[in-house]
């Protein structure tokens, strides 16, 4: 469905602005929490069930840019910027090509290798971030947990080609699912360090409606009784990921 937005910069936690093209999104994750501030703006249906393009996104944006004061973007918060109907709305490129011409700063964050259209654009940023959401190497887990989403293997293959073209990167693995255990995380580690500038983690979000959908995506193949200790199992995870990283030459972060 199109939709025309009200405004398209706004105010973030996340840099100073953020843009959401969508409302809604494809991929479809069942730990997403945009769901939740989703529904706050009067949105309704299944997650991942619908998405509603703001087909004047460029336009506004091009009106908002000359009036607000420059500062870092962030593609984005409530939505995935290159989830599927991006491929023919091409909105998510025409406001980079806009941010691009006015030089403002920006951090792209995806699920989708399908960014690899655009890289003619982000190269020619001063000043870009982009990374991609990793939270498993498991091709079983990602289809659980992010049905719609690109596979793993094609999102690292889009991180090194961003990297090849030294485009600053990093990758956000979060949220770690409970139940994931330090080896598989070292794994997935030592597969992208060598690519991405940072590293963060994230732990799960748990806003309303989140813990049932996880509890019946998890229950199929793990941990059944995962909510119990939640906080115990990521306090644990968290220091024993700091003693890994210790050793390693790696940058990181952890947001929780
Ligand atoms: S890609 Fe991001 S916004 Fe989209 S469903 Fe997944 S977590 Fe939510």
């Amino acid at each position: 469905m199109e939709i025309r937005a009200r405004s398209i910069l706004n105010r973030s936690a996340i840099g100073d602005y953020c843009i959401n093209p969508y409302v809604g999104c494809q991929h479809a994750c069942i730990y997403c929490y945009a769901d939740y501030y989703t529904r706050l703006m009067g949105y309704r249906g299944e997650w991942g069930s619908y998405v509603h393009a703001k087909i004047n996104a460029p336009d506004l944006l091009l009106k908002e840019i000359r009036k607000k004061k420059k500062g870092v973007v962030y593609l984005s918060s409530l939505t995935d910027p290159y989830q599927p109907v991006e491929v023919n709305y091409r909105l998510t490129r025409r406001i980079l090509e806009i941010l691009m011409s006015y030089k403002w700063p920006i951090i792209i964050q995806t699920k989708s290798s399908s960014i690899i259209r655009d890289i003619d654009v982000i190269t020619k940023f001063d000043n870009v971030n982009v990374g991609f959401t990793m939270i498993t190497l498991d091709e079983d887990i990602r289809r659980r947990f992010e049905p719609f989403s690109s596979p793993i293997n094609a999102r690292i293959d889009a991180l090194m080609r961003l990297k090849e073209e030294k485009v600053r990167t990093f990758v956000f693995i979060g949220p770690i699912l409970p139940g994931t255990d330090l080896d598989e995380l070292r794994e997935l580690i030592m597969t992208v360090k060598d690519y991405a500038d940072l590293i963060y983690f994230d732990r799960l979000n748990l806003k309303p409606g989140v813990a049932s959908r996880i509890d019946r995506a998890l229950s199929e193949i793990w941990k059944p009784d995962w909510l119990s200790n939640l906080n115990i199992y990521y306090v644990n995870l968290k220091k024993s990921l700091i003693k890994l990283l210790e050793g390693e030459r790696i940058k990181y972060a952890f947001v929780y």
